[in-house]
């Protein structure tokens, strides 16, 4: 650990170890590396708020290449410096060869940071286009995993799909997959952003029917606004529900609207999750935390949180 984060409190760590059996969960908050200084204002906002619920761990995401990069290392870095909080780095092998990748390794476990995500990534420009591995570099996140517990004692995370990877064929080839990161290594999986909590159940279903035990800690994306979601669920392939997308249409011009419609739809589907057994929460922030912590008040998880009855049926 760095010196300066010798004192802090010691929050549990988010792999397999440190998420208990007996109904101990991990809540999470996921943030990306802001472009402008008002939107470093506008992260570092969040992060203070959501630091004082004391969350299992903080993410930050990795960027598609240069200074995006660059930012990602610098604001995870200064989370570890300067907070309470235990920052997850995000890592894709796009476009670096091993030898960056192990560099990178390298300046977290200097900084103290000893969580990463495990990520393939997306063909940088086009998401949906085809796959070039760097030459140097890796082909599969299960590569990425190994190369990093290889460096040193990280706990590491795998991104899991509950629609299924868009690239995947079939699900036999897409949970075979799966199930290779978690043997190469992984703790831990947080799934891609879904709307349908049958889906995630089912994914659950599907991997442990192949006889992987790793937890898969399902994401949380607050829909509170219509167009800034579907963007999202396009860029991602996830199924958006109709009768949902016309409560957002019909609430286009009243914000306030919105903003009640997805945090209620968000924190039934998060009831539900934790019901059925889902080893946490990983919520989406997009770098402002008020419908995220009004989503985790609402679980009463929070220990200022207040249960309101939510009233959509995912
Ligand atoms: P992989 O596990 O490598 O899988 C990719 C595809 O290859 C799948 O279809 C899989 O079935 C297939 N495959 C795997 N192994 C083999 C094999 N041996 N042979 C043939 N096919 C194989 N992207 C970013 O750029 N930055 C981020 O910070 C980021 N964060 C994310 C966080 C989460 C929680 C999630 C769910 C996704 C995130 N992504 C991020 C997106 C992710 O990088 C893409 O979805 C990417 O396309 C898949 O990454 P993966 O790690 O699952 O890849």
């Amino acid at each position: 650990m760095a010196a300066e984060t010798a004192d802090r409190p010691q929050h549990p760590r988010p792999g397999r170890r440190d998420l208990p059996a007996d109904g101990g969960r991990s809540y999470s908050f996921e943030f990306f590396p802001p472009k402008t200084e008002a939107g470093e204002r506008t992260l570092w906002n969040a992060i203070r708020r959501i630091e004082a619920l004391a969350p299992s761990f903080v993410s930050v995401t990795y960027g598609a290449g240069g200074s995006s990069r660059d930012r990602t290392i610098e604001v995870t870095k200064r989370i570890a410096a300067e907070t309470t909080l235990r920052p997850v780095a995000h890592l894709t092998a796009v476009g670096h060869s091993v030898a960056e990748l192990r560099h990178i390794i390298g300046q977290y476990a200097d900084a103290g940071i000893r969580d990463v995500l495990a990520l393939r990534g997306d063909p940088p420009g086009d998401p949906r286009g085809d796959w070039v591995r760097h030459p140097e570099g890796f082909a599969q996140a299960s590569e990425l995993v190994s190369l990093i517990r290889e460096l040193g004692d990280f706990t590491v995370g795998v991104a899991a799909f509950p629609e299924r990877h868009p690239r995947s064929p079939d699900w036999d080839s897409d949970i075979r997959h799966f199930v290779a990161k978690c043997r190469a290594g992984a703790d831990y999986a947080i799934t891609q952003m879904f709307f349908d909590v049958d889906d995630y159940l089912r994914l659950r279903d599907r991997i442990e029917a192949a006889g992987c035990t790793t937890p898969v800690i399902p994401e949380i994306m607050p829909a509170t606004d219509v167009r800034q979601i579907r963007r999202f669920a396009e860029l991602s392939d996830a199924r958006f529900p109709d009768a949902l997308a016309r409560r957002l249409e019909e609430a286009r011009d009243r914000p306030a609207d919105g903003h009640r419609i997805g945090v209620e739809y968000a924190t039934v589907m998060a009831e539900r999750l934790l019901a059925e057994g889902a080893p946490g929460l990983h919520y989406i922030t997009l770098n402002r935390s008020t419908a995220t912590l009004e989503i985790h008040q609402n679980l009463g998880v929070a220990e200022s949180g207040v249960r309101t009855p939510a009233t959509t049926a995912p």
